[in-house]
């Protein structure tokens, strides 16, 4: 089987930096790293740092309080995770007394910058994301009780009016058509907004690679990704939305073979916390399946 695999399959490089944090400070198991809830959302990920004794701590959402009072016989330190956290819950984190490793994706904290300026100035502030999710909960931390999550158009109708400014970001990984049709919505009624497309570059790269996989020939695309990990998820609804047979896995044990095997060509991508060797093993898997 001819498999094309997407150029910016895998870790972003936001992704990338935090682990590479976290094993810094981890010294390859000299040292016991804490992080504020997964470090990724992929759990084979995450049993492979674990033997590095990086561990995660707290909740998803970052919410929960730590229970650290178990002596280590090692130094320990603790790590935030891409996602970044609130300016409140960075305050809290300091307070427990471990040594802090910042690892919030540079491109986070950009968007945090955005909604705190405006807040600072009184405006209020639309968040386009999910509020469920750890990066728009502590992007929510920066405005200063004015803003309002939109997970999409029609959540718009229950915004209140705004009488002052408005300004409005995008959580990194939402799709940009989307983006575009809440801004063009809200622009409408609110002429002056400040718009700012704060979906990332790696998450864009990411979308438009998926649609080009689709041009170069794929019959269906294999999506690869912890099924709890909202990039690799909206991956695989664009992926259906290209009218294409769509499989979301999330390692090779999880491939339909029967199924795939009538395809001769398939597209291969994989979100941004899916691991090299995962990849790997999916696409030789799929290479040797005669159609
Ligand atoms: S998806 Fe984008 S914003 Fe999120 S960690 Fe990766 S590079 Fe950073």
């Amino acid at each position: 089987m001819k498999v094309i695999r997407a150029k910016s399959a895998g870790f972003c490089w936001g992704v990338e930096r935090a682990v590479q944090v976290a094993r810094d400070e981890a010294q390859g198991g000299k040292k016991t790293v804490y992080t504020d809830g997964p470090l990724i959302h992929n759990r084979q990920m995450m049993s492979a740092l674990s033997s590095e004794d990086i561990r995660e701590v707290g909740d998803y959402q970052s919410q929960s309080e730590l229970d650290l009072s178990k002596k280590e016989d090692k130094e320990s330190v603790l790590v935030v995770r891409a996602h970044g956290i609130s300016p409140e819950r960075r305050k809290y984190l300091r307070g427990l007394g471990l040594p802090f490793r910042d690892g919030t994706c540079p491109d986070v904290g950009i968007i945090a910058g955005k909604v705190k300026v405006h807040a600072d100035r009184g405006y209020d502030v639309v968040i386009f994301g999910d509020p469920e999710h750890p990066e728009v909960i502590g992007l929510m931390g920066y405005a200063k009780g004015k803003s309002h999550v939109v997970r999409n158009l029609t959540e718009l109708a229950s915004l209140p009016p705004f009488k002052g400014g408005v300004a409005l970001v995008s959580q990194s990984t939402m799709f940009t058509h989307e983006f575009k049709e809440v801004s063009r919505k809200l622009s409408e009624i609110y002429p002056d907004i400040a718009v700012f497309d704060t979906i990332c570059g790696a998450t864009k790269e990411r979308q438009s690679d998926l649609v080009g996989l689709v041009e170069g020939g794929a019959e269906a695309i294999v999506v690869i990704g912890g099924k709890h990990s909202a990039n690799t998820r909206k991956l695989a609804k664009l992926a259906a939305e290209q009218q294409k047979p769509t499989y979301h896995i999330e390692t090779f044990k999880d491939l339909d073979l029967d199924s795939l095997k009538k395809f001769q060509t398939v597209g291969v991508t994989a979100g941004a916390s899916t691991p090299e060797f995962i990849i790997r093993e999916v696409c030789e898997k799929l290479e040797k399946l005669e159609p």
